[in-house]
């Protein structure tokens, strides 16, 4: 039941307009059905491979959301059931992930993911990327893909003012997307260590993993 108590926490204390995501990395499937029990339906992912095992078995009301870096000769494994992808950090992504989603005659909605922590080891567009990508002509002619929002992550560092310096310029991003989208709608903000801050910023979605399944290894 801990887990379940873990989960409750921290939907007593997310504010209405804010979704939840349990993120389940490398968690095993009892632990996943503990949190679906307690009543969570969304689970992020990292690992393609490792997500399509969990999607085979556990209940097919989950929304499936894949929240790490995506090679593009894997989106076919996800294409049939992936609910949202927050990482596309490329149009030539985009465009496979577009292609393995008409095959499904899905319509699959991306987050891009923006650069905005000091790290660069984190992947993600800059702005002048983000303005290049969206203007692309051929971006207006992906049928099966639906650009729902923006996502990042901010530095990995104790200075709060720094990552809420971050988190609010990537809330600006998504301000200034909203006039060229005006259909977007989630930004994907905040992990167990920051999504308060996260939320101060405007986040609407929270991707927490460590604060409901514990540390991992
Ligand atoms: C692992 C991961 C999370 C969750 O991290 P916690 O610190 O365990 O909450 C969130 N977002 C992404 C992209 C991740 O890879």
């Amino acid at each position: 039941m801990k887990l379940a108590e873990n989960l409750n926490q921290i939907k007593a204390i997310l504010p209405k307009t804010v979704t939840l995501v349990a993120v389940s990395k490398t968690k095993p499937i009892d632990a996943i059905q503990e949190v679906y029990d307690a009543g969570q339906r969304i689970f992020g992912e990292n690992k393609i491979q490792e997500m399509t095992q969990k999607w085979e078995t556990l209940p097919k009301d989950i929304e499936w959301h894949m929240i790490g870096h995506v090679q593009r000769n894997k989106v076919k494994y996800m294409a049939e059931y992936v609910h949202l992808i927050h990482g596309v950090d490329s149009f030539k992504l985009l465009k496979e992930i577009d292609k393995q989603a008409a095959k499904h005659n899905r319509v699959i909605d991306c987050l891009l993911q923006m650069h905005i922590a000091e790290e660069d080891t984190k992947f993600g567009l800059n702005t002048l990327e983000l303005q290049q990508l969206i203007e692309t002509s051929a971006f207006k002619t992906l049928q099966n893909i639906r650009v729902v929002g923006l996502m990042g992550m901010a530095t990995f560092t104790t200075d709060t003012q720094q990552i809420k310096k971050e988190f609010a310029s990537l809330k600006a991003s998504y301000n200034a997307l909203k006039t060229t989208l005006p259909n977007i709608s989630i930004l994907s903000m905040g992990m167990s260590a920051d999504y308060q801050i996260a939320i101060d910023e405007g986040s609407t979605m929270v991707r927490i993993g460590s604060s409901i399944f514990g540390k991992r290894n």
